[in-house]
């Protein structure tokens, strides 16, 4: 295991390497608007490239100068792309490549298109990794309140000789630093990622659904066992506790009978988590040679992910879910639709209910 490079606030004293230099985020979505409003906040200059819409209209409002995209790239030093993985390398192609300036730098905030070789920049740029590890909205919330969050950072090429000064001003002006940057490289955060999604996510998933199969064979009703198992929403302070104290921490948070029989029966998954390792592996190598880049890429595959899709949600437990939210009078999910964007009064509202929260949990002194 190699030695870890964590970067903080204080190894960046200032971010002076950034003078005079314009910063384009190509992209005003659930990561640039974010980013984009973090940089601002401490001085840069920050513009904005976008097709005329909605997203570009948002930017406007924010205040920020907005360009077409090539129009934008002309004119930046440093350029964000936060723009959906898929579509970056016809972009790339067709409205940023023949405007980029030699002596830029590229900034991606996933490692997916690089570490496949599916964009290639020219050797005389800066080519860096900021991925934030926190959803957009989380980004400009965790910086207004302070907490900072996690991010993979890294330095892909070195074409200004000054890549990593630029990397880690970019990362404090964004807000990566309050909490601690990681030291990584497109290919790792690239396989983590990924890995994180095909090999624990599939085995939690199905760890989730299958202890409900046999509940529902003992006779529970299905809404009872959603309740319990997900809809009441125990399971997210399960999982807070766990980031909070730890995995082992965590549990001791639980009373002491809740502690004793998850403690006790963990032992006896040995055995089947010796087994998953073993798919689990295979699945990590072939993200890491490539094949899982390849397999995506195939129009064969397009096809196979839409018959997936569609059977997801009309057979076994899809099916079982959707019944169980109608029965429960839930709101219909359209996981499709667009997430409107939280004003800045919602964020100040948020943030007040936090502290409420924190002031609820407070003890008063006596
Ligand atoms: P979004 O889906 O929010 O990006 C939306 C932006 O992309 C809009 O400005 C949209 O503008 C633009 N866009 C969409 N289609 C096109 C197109 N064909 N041509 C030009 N612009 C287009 O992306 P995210 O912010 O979620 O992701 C950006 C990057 O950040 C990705 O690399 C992602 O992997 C990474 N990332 C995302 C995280 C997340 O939590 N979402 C976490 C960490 C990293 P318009 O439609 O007007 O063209």
């Amino acid at each position: 295991m190699r030695d870890v490079k964590i970067y903080r606030e204080s190894d960046v004293p200032d971010m002076s390497i950034l003078d005079g230099k314009i910063v384009a985020f190509i992209g005003y979505g659930n990561q640039g608007r974010s980013q984009a409003l973090n940089l601002r906040d401490h001085g840069v200059n920050v513009i904005v490239g976008n097709i005329s819409d909605s997203y570009r209209e948002r930017a406007n409002l924010d205040g920020f100068e907005t360009f077409d995209i090539p129009e934008a790239i002309k004119r930046a030093d440093v350029i964000f792309l936060l723009i959906p993985d898929e579509i970056q390398c016809d972009v790339y192609k067709t409205s940023i490549f023949p405007f980029l300036k030699s002596g830029s730098a590229l900034v991606f905030a996933h490692g997916y298109n690089i570490a496949f070789n599916f964009i290639i920049p020219p050797k005389d740029i800066d080519l860096l990794i900021i991925a934030p590890r926190m959803i957009g909205i989380g980004v400009r919330e965790c910086y207004l309140n302070g907490e900072g969050y996690f991010s993979f950072i890294g330095v892909g090429q070195n074409g200004t000789g000054k890549a990593q000064e630029i990397l880690l001003a970019l990362t404090k002006g964004v807000g990566g630093l309050t909490k601690g940057a990681l030291e990584t490289n497109f290919k790792e955060e690239t396989v983590l990622d990924l890995f994180t999604e095909q090999g624990f996510g599939p085995a939690s998933s199905s760890m989730l659904m299958k202890p409900m199969d046999i509940l529902l064979e003992f006779g529970i009703p299905a809404e009872a066992i959603l309740i319990e198992m997900i809809l009441s929403g125990k399971m997210k302070y399960t999982f807070n506790g766990i980031r909070d104290f730890g995995v082992i921490n965590g549990i001791k948070t639980m009373e002491d009978r809740s502690q004793y029989g998850i403690l006790s029966r963990t032992i006896r998954y040995d055995k089947i988590f010796r087994e998953i390792s073993e798919i689990q592996k295979p699945i990590l190598q072939y993200i890491e040679d490539g094949g899982f880049a390849e397999e995506w890429e195939k129009k064969l595959t397009k096809l196979k992910f839409k018959v997936i899709k569609f059977f997801a949600s009309r057979v076994g437990f899809g099916r079982l879910e959707t019944k169980v939210r109608k029965s429960l009078q839930m709101p219909e999910v359209d996981l499709w639709a667009e997430t409107p964007y939280p004003t800045e009064e919602e964020i100040i509202r948020k943030q007040e209910i936090k502290q409420k929260l924190e002031d609820f949990q407070k003890y008063p002194e006596f």
